[in-house]
């Protein structure tokens, strides 16, 4: 690309050389001089001058012109507030009428002490009130939704909400409804707002007017503490700031990273605290035994897990969730391969490695031309911020393609890797394209196994590594698939040993102890050990539960599907022992050398594993790690997917958003769960003389549910999809029909 040409405006008498095009408030930012703003900003697209609070005077034009719609021009010549005393009324004028109806209630608004009406107010406004009539009162707060609340008279009708979900979200769940004086901000038709990224808006909202259920009115913005961490509940590792009042975590909010979130966070990332505090928590290790449960202290405990190791004997598993940080991933892994000697381990995901040589930040996804998606669970429920970067793609103009059994090119569940492997040999129009473009993207939506190796292997076909810009993307179904994947491999010792039965399972995370896989295995295993954030129903097939820590309660580093290492802050106080201090002393019993702290885990694991890089080199926005060279790929020959028995139609069975553990802890967020429906083809529905929004019975041998019928035009005739919640029993072939 040609560098942009540059132009001279002069700001305040400050001449600055800007690309032609900058708008006058980005222009006088890179001239050191603020152009205060109420609605404008960027990321939600183009300016829209609604708040006038902006105004500045041009050289050579009659009247004040807004700073955010106004393009800069070469020789322009711009006075702001600071030198021009018609901005200065203007912006004055601008305030005053901004505070005709706002209510003033700052000494209980939650927006006090971070308010930008506030500032500004102080800053440009006049200072008292020529108002003497009351002002407007309304119906307060409006529950928008069980996570968000509308007071409408701190309204300053700025349009960011409705934008952010108009252009942003494209979910047009808000709008402004009436006109003139009496507009005002709504749901549509007052329904609650049900989307994922409704929560951005309580963010964006330069007012006290949009307000999030769970903080209001708790603390002050100047009493909290505050955490950059990232969060741990999807492999993309939003950066956040949490933040948290006596040890308590009140708030989560964006840190914007421009390559990773832009400065979005899903509403799992934003509402998910809560689940800290569930009374469902467990605090102590307990102890299954006879049907009796009894609750043990760490010295027990530990004698007791020293005791389940020692008895199996080598025939050790370890279950990873993928949820774990590097350093606990480490030590869990040294206690069973160093300290009981086994390699038995259940990974989330396999290697994936292959697709080093086509990073990428997820950025690029906006500057892309042709976007490749092979898509079986949807890239929303896997990986929610992925979706906002795809959208600012494809209006950017990128040609966005999914491949999948909802795809504009359709492929029967489980075939992606045949179609991936046909695009890297095949001379279609797609394939053409791909070869022609400068910025491909690729991305991997789809079930487990091969699927970044097979993605690699379209990668190097397409030359990928080769081509700025481009690059290929595997979207895992768990947080830290990879960094535990490498915190195993560098834990390894000799000599060896692969357990030939299950003596002891060791299951880390609630995810992977809810995992129907895991559960299966544990039937199997002699004895069983959990480690989990709540007892959930472990006491029926675990011998020891012991409590662990949540994502915001502990230090430690995870991998995001990028591959950027990334640092979690502890946030709040964790109410048991964290993970680390006891491994480190179940080691000492076993012979094993683990330092207690997460500074200590990090050195021996970088030392082993990371190119020795220190715990304090990492800073707060991650980079990414250079490209490898990209070398053959051994990727299984892909075979069709194997005929599902059972029923005419395939089951396809995603992992929703808003489910898992956390998220079922968190009563505000119950209504964003899936709900009880089956998306069925419309050919399918037909057939069956199925309504959309009927009530269904899906079927397979000897198991029943009832669902409301959702009709997906995209979706291949043959192919019903359903939230994993709702079908955890039903086998993959199933029958639908009418009750
Ligand atoms: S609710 Fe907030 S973000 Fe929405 S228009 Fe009003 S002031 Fe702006
Ligand atoms: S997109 Fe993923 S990482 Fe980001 S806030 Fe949501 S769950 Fe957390």
């Amino acid at each position: 690309m040609s560098a942009p040409e540059l132009i001279t405006i002069t700001v305040d008498g400050r001449p600055v050389q800007v690309p032609k095009g900058t708008g006058l408030v980005e222009a006088a930012a890179a001239a050191g001089i603020e152009i205060p703003v109420f609605c404008y900003e960027p990321r939600i697209g183009s300016a829209v001058g609604a708040c006038r609070m902006c105004l500045v005077e041009i050289e050579g034009m009659p009247k004040l012109q807004t700073g955010c719609t106004t393009p800069a021009r070469d020789g322009m010549v711009v006075h702001t507030a600071r030198t021009s005393e018609t901005a200065a009324q203007g912006q004055n004028a601008t305030i005053e009428f901004l505070l005709l109806n706002h209510p003033l209630d700052c000494p209980v608004c939650d927006k006090g002490g971070e308010c930008p009406l506030q500032d500004l107010s102080f800053r440009y406004g006049p200072g008292k009130t020529r108002m003497t009539f009351r002002k407007r009162s309304l119906e307060k707060p409006i529950p928008i939704s069980p996570t968000i609340a509308l007071d409408r008279e701190r309204c300053i009708l700025c349009y960011r909400c409705t934008r952010f979900s108009q252009e942003v979200a494209e979910d047009e769940e808000l709008v402004a409804v009436n006109r003139g004086a009496l507009t005002m901000i709504a749901t549509f038709e007052d329904e609650p707002y049900r989307g994922p990224f409704s929560g951005n808006i309580v963010e964006l909202c330069p007012v006290g007017a949009l307000t999030s259920t769970q903080y209001r009115f708790l603390a002050r913005p100047w009493e909290y503490e505050r955490a950059a961490s990232v969060c741990g509940l999807c492999a993309i590792g939003c950066n956040i700031t949490v933040q948290s009042r006596e040890g308590r975590v009140q708030r989560v909010l964006s840190r914007n990273h421009p390559e990773v979130d832009r400065g979005w966070l899903c509403d799992k990332g934003r509402f998910s605290s809560p689940h800290l505090y569930a009374e469902e928590r467990i605090d102590s290790p307990r102890r299954y035994r006879d049907g009796a449960e009894e609750e043990l202290g760490w010295d027990e405990a530990l004698a007791e897990l020293e005791s389940l190791i020692g008895e199996a004997q080598g025939e050790v598993v370890l279950a990873l969730s993928g949820t774990e940080t590097l350093e606990v991933a480490y030590s869990l892994a040294a206690i069973v391969r160093r300290g009981a000697r086994s390699d038995g381990v259940v990974l989330p995901e396999p290697a994936l490695d292959a697709l080093d040589p086509y990073r990428v930040p997820l950025s690029a996804l906006a500057a892309a031309e042709e976007i490749v998606v092979f898509e079986e669970s949807p890239v929303l429920e896997r990986a929610p911020v992925v979706d906002l970067w795809l959208k600012l793609a494809r209006r950017n103009g990128a040609r966005l393609t999914t491949i999948g059994p909802a795809g504009e090119i359709q492929r029967a569940p489980g075939d992606a890797a045949r179609a991936c492997r046909e695009l890297a040999g095949e001379t279609s129009e797609l394939g053409q394209r791909l070869r022609k473009a400068e910025r491909v993207i690729l991305i991997w939506s789809g079930r487990g196994g091969a699927g970044g190796a097979h993605l690699a292997v379209l990668a190097r076909a397409l030359g990928l590594h080769e081509k700025d810009g481009s690059g290929a993307l595997y979207l895992p179904s768990t947080p830290n698939p990879r960094g535990v994947a490498e915190a195993w491999e560098a834990a390894a010792d000799e000599p060896s040993h692969q357990p030939e039965q299950i003596g002891l399972l060791l299951v880390s995370g609630d995810e992977a102890a809810n995992d129907p896989a895991i559960r299966k295995l544990a039937e199997r295993a002699h004895r069983a050990v959990a480690l989990t954030l709540f007892a959930g129903d472990t006491a029926s097939w675990a011998d020891l539960v012991l409590p662990a820590t949540s994502y915001l309660e502990g230090e430690g580093t995870m991998r995001n599907l990028e591959g950027r290492l990334q640092r979690l802050r502890r946030a709040a106080a964790a109410p048991i022992r964290p993970e680390l201090s006891w491994l480190a002393e179940l080691g000492e019993r076993l012979g094993v050398a683990l330092p207690a702290s997460v500074t200590g885990v990090f050195a021996e694991l970088s030392a082993k594993a990371l190119d020795d890089i220190s715990f304090s080199s990492l800073g707060d926005r991650a980079p990414l790690p250079a490209r490898t060279k990209p070398g053959p790929v051994e990727a299984p020959e892909p075979e069709a997917p194997p005929a599902v028995r059972g029923g005419p139609l395939e089951l396809i069975r995603y992992r929703a958003l808003f489910s898992g553990p956390v998220v079922e802890h968190v009563p505000q967020l119950a209504f964003q769960r899936p709900l009880p429906e089956v998306e069925i083809s419309a050919e399918d529905a037909d057939r069956r003389a199925i309504a959309d929004g009927d009530e269904v019975v899906v079927r397979s041998t000897g198991i029943s549910v009832r669902l409301r019928a959702r009709i997906n035009a995209a979706l291949r005739p043959g192919s019903v999809r359903i939230a994993a919640e709702h079908c955890s029993e039903l086998a993959p072939g199933v029958q639908v029909s009418r009750p």
